[in-house]
């Protein structure tokens, strides 16, 4: 780090520096990319970073990013309703939307059990999750017919998919409960997953 930028330069490179994959360099190269480039290029990547965090919210069903109450996939009369996919991150829907095999709504946790880090259940929207399974969320729709947890095939999402199917196993037994197929890479994270292989995990979905 080089104590020469002035100090607004320096400032932008801090904060720059602070995104995930950006390290020092990468951060100055983004800094005097940005101290080179037109006013209004500069200003409309300010805006939106603003605009972005002034108009997106969670959901109030399913927990995924919205600029509405509710989401568009909530919305929409054509998903299956009765058919939920739980993900840890609101990044995980949209490979799932990729897939294109997949046609119901989705669940957002916000993140994964991991004791050693404090998220316990209760840090996460489980029990939101098991009262729109049981029929009673924010929403008016009736019981779910199935879950799939497609939480990431790491430590933590394996343990969030088997704490969520002992609750249900426990408060909803009547309804199926499944987990993506194993083929997705160990320890990764959904979102860096490709569509086709995605697809045949969801395909293959297994009773858990
Ligand atoms: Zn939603």
């Amino acid at each position: 780090m080089s104590a020469s930028h002035a100090p607004p330069v320096q400032r932008l490179v801090t904060e720059l520096a602070k995104l995930p994959g950006i390290g020092n360099r990468t951060a100055q190269r983004l800094a005097f990319h940005l101290l080179r480039a037109p006013a209004e290029d500069a200003n409309a990547l300010a805006e939106a970073i603003v605009e972005v965090k002034e108009k997106i919210g969670l959901c109030e069903v399913c927990f995924n990013l919205t600029d509405e109450a509710r989401c568009r996939i909530c919305q929409d009369p054509r998903r299956d309703h009765e058919l939920v996919c739980v993900v840890e991150e609101p990044s995980d829907v949209i490979p799932m939307e990729r897939t294109h095999e997949y046609h119901g709504v989705y669940h957002v946790l916000g993140g994964a059990l991991s004791p050693i880090d404090g998220i316990d259940p209760e840090d996460l929207k489980i029990a939101e999750l098991i009262a729109r399974v049981r029929g009673q969320g924010a929403n008016e729709a009736g019981p779910m017919r199935e879950v799939v947890l497609a939480t990431n095939p790491t430590t933590t999402g394996e343990a969030t998919a088997l704490h969520i199917a002992d609750e249900l196993r426990r408060v909803a037994p009547e309804v199926t409960v499944t987990r993506l197929a194993s083929g997705l890479p160990v320890g990764s994270d959904l979102e860096y997953a490709d569509e086709v292989t995605l697809g045949k995990a969801f395909a293959g979905r297994r009773a858990v």
